[in-house]
């Protein structure tokens, strides 16, 4: 198997020293986590989930998915301003799911009252998976063989709380230590540079300008016990180098509905400062609204003159059905008029089925049903650990055969992506070589109204690293380690 470490024999003492090292690599640089024991405190911390050395990806590919990170931006801008679409695509899934109802619901509640605040913030993460389908059976081949054959397939586009921006650039440094000490071959372009926290925060800062209030602050809502709270402080450190005059505080969605106002203009206020910016590092998942106080919190902010990140039509827009409906033929050229672009877009798309309860819905499942295998049944959730595969598929469908319920999920063609081998290093497990997979997420800041886009960028790059054979990805679901890319 084509991997980095082939032909770079490490010896057992060696390959413990570069482990510790790198441990220690990590805590000084930064990649930290609290612990599963002490989620609420940073008294005791860890270093992050991360891999030993990183993951082979192709130059071009990296490429390819920064370059089209801007088209993206625009593209889920876009749709997020869709009524028409948003509504079409959705309406069959917020008669069955709960969740996507009520944030529906928010949204048609702001839009008949009139749109205080017209700008959004987009903090967005591409993520996606080098597919070798094709080369499944090869295993004679050369890095670069197997590299110029990888296909770049998109698994999700993240519009809310895209995470890990703040450690994963602290996880460079360690890399260039770690391939040093084990003496692989690397010119300095191989391992690039990246900071996609200062990019996210250079969004943030963007925005706090536009909304033009000096004292205003920027509110971060963070759970309560958050263990990925360094990640959030990565970010607040980032805004602290851009602009020291910029106040970040915190906030959980609970205590904000006692916590908060509204002025006579809407402005939004946390005790007496006002809030020029709302960044929302929760409020993705049901758990997140155990009352009817969440609920009633996020639609004030939504009434807000604060400019939200995302804004609830954002977070509508980065839901599994819309990426679903987006696959379906012309639904990416209504929002992209120029056809070399619409397609740079499609090339990287897997197939994405709609399970509503029509005829081809049935037909999608009876596949699925048949070829458990080929596919991930995907419900309206965030933040790993919520998918179906296998036969659990099987099941799930046969059970929700003329279930209105079906209409919740969608069906999407399972990724087979580039295998390697490293060595994982979570706390508490064994350290050992083994056959690993890797998703790879880009970063992209958009700044914008229903007719201007003011701000969009690319903002660096994420990898995450899991063994072959685990379905679910997610670091903070324990799946997956922080990793970088070896450019080849
Ligand atoms: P979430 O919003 O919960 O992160 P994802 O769509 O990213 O949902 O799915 C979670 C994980 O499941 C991904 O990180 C990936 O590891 C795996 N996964 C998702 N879609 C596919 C796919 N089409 N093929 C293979 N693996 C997938
Ligand atoms: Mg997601
Ligand atoms: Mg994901």
């Amino acid at each position: 198997m084509a991997t980095l470490l082939e032909g770079s024999k490490i010896e057992e003492k060696n390959l413990q020293e570069i482990i510790a090292s790198a441990i220690d690599r990590a805590l000084i640089n930064g990649a930290l986590m609290r612990t599963k024991e002490n989620p609420g405190s940073s008294t005791v911390v860890n270093h992050a989930p991360f891999t030993l050395f990183p993951s082979v990806v192709p130059q071009s590919l990296l490429e390819h998915a920064k370059g089209i990170q801007k088209s993206f931006n625009l593209l889920m801008h876009r749709v997020a301003h869709d009524h028409q679409f948003l509504e079409q695509a959705l309406h069959n899934v917020i008669k069955v799911d709960d969740f996507t109802r009520q944030l529906w619901e928010i949204y048609i509640s702001v839009r008949e009252e009139g749109i205080t605040q017209p700008v959004s913030l987009g903090l967005f993460r591409n993520d996606f998976m080098m597919d070798t389908k094709k080369m499944e059976k090869n295993n004679d081949c050369s890095l670069s063989q197997v590299g110029e054959h990888a296909k770049l397939k998109q698994i999700e586009f993240n519009t809310i709380a895209s995470s890990f921006a703040g450690l994963v650039g602290a996880l460079s440094d360690v890399h260039r230590y770690t391939v040093k000490k084990a003496k692989i071959k690397c010119t300095k372009n191989q391992l690039p540079r990246n900071d996609p926290a200062l990019g996210l925060c250079q969004g943030l800062v963007k925005a706090w300008q536009h909304y033009g209030n000096k004292n205003a602050a920027i509110l971060f809502v963070s759970s309560i016990p958050e263990r990925n709270r360094l990640d959030h402080t990565w970010m607040e450190k980032k805004i602290f180098d851009l602009d020291q005059s910029i106040d970040v505080l915190y906030c959980n969605l609970p205590s904000l509905s006692s916590l908060m106002s509204l002025g006579r203009d809407k402005a939004l206020f946390l005790n007496n400062t006002e809030i020029a910016v709302v960044y929302f590092r929760e409020g993705y998942s049901p758990d997140h609204y155990s009352s009817q106080k969440e609920w009633s919190a996020r639609l004030d902010i939504e009434r807000s003159k604060a400019i939200k990140c995302p804004s609830i039509h954002y977070q509508l827009a980065g839901t599994k059905k819309i990426q679903q409906e987006l696959a379906r033929e012309g639904a990416v050229e209504r929002f992209v008029s120029d056809e070399k672009e619409a397609a740079k877009i499609r090339s990287v798309f897997a197939g994405q089925y709609s399970l509503d309860l029509d005829p081809d819905g049935d037909r999608n499942a009876e596949t699925a049903i048949n070829n458990p295998g080929d596919y991930v049944l995907k419900p309206q959730r965030e933040g790993g650990g919520n998918n179906h595969y296998d036969d659990e598929i099987k099941t799930l469908l046969t059970e929700l055969k003329d279930d209105k319920m079906r209409a919740g999920y969608i069906l999407m063609e399972k990724i087979y992506p580039w295998v390697q081998k490293n060595y994982l290093i979570k706390t508490g497990e064994t350290i050992d070589l083994r056959e690993v997979v890797s998703e790879i997420g880009i970063y992209g800041t958009i700044i914008g109204t229903a007719d201007e886009v003011i701000e969009n960028h690319e903002a660096g790059h994420l990898m995450r690293t899991k063994y072959l054979g685990v379905n679910e990805g997610g670091v903070n679901t324990g799946f997956s380690c922080l990793d970088t890319p070896f450019l080849i």
